[in-house]
């Protein structure tokens, strides 16, 4: 089993101009902005668990990313 970061599209921001997990997730094109649904969405194949996203999103209270097991 492994940790996958999941965007709670509720909480999500992204449609105001938040970028801040998108800016900070060290692979590439791994989260990403949604033109459709306006919010983050995370592809679960690249992610690599490390949790930098939720860290960010969580600092500017957001709280809008949780940690998913695969
Ligand atoms: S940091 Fe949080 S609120 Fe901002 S775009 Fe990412 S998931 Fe959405
Ligand atoms: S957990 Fe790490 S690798 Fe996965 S989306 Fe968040 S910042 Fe990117």
């Amino acid at each position: 089993m492994y940790a996958v970061a999941e965007v709670l599209d509720e909480s999500c921001v992204a449609h105001k101009g938040c970028r801040l997990c998108i800016m900070y997730c060290p692979e590439a094109n791994t989260i990403m902005f949604d033109p459709e649904k306006k919010v983050a969405v995370v592809n679960e194949y690249s992610c690599k668990g490390c949790e930098l996203c939720v860290v960010v999103c969580n600092a500017a209270k957001h709280q809008a990313i949780k940690m998913a097991s695969r």
